[in-house]
């Protein structure tokens, strides 16, 4: 069983030391699963809680407790993934993140991070993080959320649909009962036709083409309304309010459509959660 850990993250910045992971006793590089994961954090108890949760999973990892050796550890040790904190103490991560992508945009980086501005959180998805997670946050969601993406990660590799998602020549998205198709504007569960309007469909058409990517609220004003409208981020969640209680079968409990608390939304990529029969 696992257990779920909910803990707050004092800010210590005496707290400078760098420490080291040794290889988990039952894996072996090599090992399909012993991916190699960064975590710059400098916050010690968030940091071995990560990195006992991770290496139970079967990751190797390395935790590096400043950000320049953190960068450099980035350089030698080209992990598979990079968990990083914001706050640091010689260094911003967001400037970490920036770095990174100047000259890499593969390496998947989760944001992880007690600041609470939304502003943040939204610089920190557009500066190239693949996922932003708030302190406080359960470690069993934060390792479930890696799962995923390696699975993810392995299914695009080998061609192999992990999603087992279809989109058709027309663009028409299918996903289990669910299909989305662009050409006629039409939303269809289990073959019946969802009535939905424009707003709405271009919305669900928007998340559903990324499935698993986290939009904010900003993000889905500019991309279907085509402008920044300061303080209009709310009506996004009348829409999707809207579109749960049209689609979903429990609107308290989305299956499609997920929130992604303090950030937006994204559209569910993980089909095994699906109940749907
Ligand atoms: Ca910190």
């Amino acid at each position: 069983m696992v257990q779920e850990i909910h803990y707050t993250v004092k800010t210590n910045r005496q707290n400078n030391n760098k420490f080291k992971s040794e290889l988990p006793v039952n894996a072996k590089p090599g090992d399909h699963q012993m991916r190699k994961i960064l975590i710059i954090e400098d916050e010690q108890d968030t940091a071995s809680v990560l990195k006992k949760s991770l290496e139970a999973s079967q990751y190797q990892t390395i935790v590096i407790g400043q950000g320049e050796a953190g960068l450099k550890a980035y350089k030698e040790e080209r992990p598979d993934l990079l968990i990083l904190d914001l706050g640091l103490p010689d260094m911003d991560g967001m400037d970490i993140c920036r770095t990174i992508r100047k000259g890499d945009d593969a390496t998947p980086i989760f944001i992880l991070s007690a600041r609470t501005e939304e502003i943040d959180r939204v610089m920190g998805l557009e500066l190239g993080a693949d996922d932003y997670i708030t302190k406080p946050f359960s470690i069993r969601e934060l390792r479930a959320r890696v799962d995923v993406f390696f699975r993810r990660w392995d299914a695009s590799v080998s061609k192999n649909s992990f999603a087992r998602s279809t989109i058709t020549s027309d663009g028409e998205i299918i996903r289990g009962p669910l299909k989305i198709d662009p050409v006629r504007r039409r939303v269809t569960v289990k073959d019946q036709i969802i009535n939905i309007s424009r707003k709405e469909f271009d919305i669900l058409h928007l998340l559903a083409s990324s499935p698993g990517k986290v939009f904010s609220r900003e993000m889905i004003l500019e991309a279907i309304w085509g402008v920044e409208w300061d303080g209009f981020e709310r009506m996004i969640d009348s829409h999707i309010k809207r579109i749960r209680s049209k689609l979903e079968k429990n609107s308290v409990h989305p299956e499609w459509i997920e929130t992604i608390w303090g950030v937006g939304y994204r559209f569910n990529d993980n089909m095994d959660r699906y109940t749907f029969s």
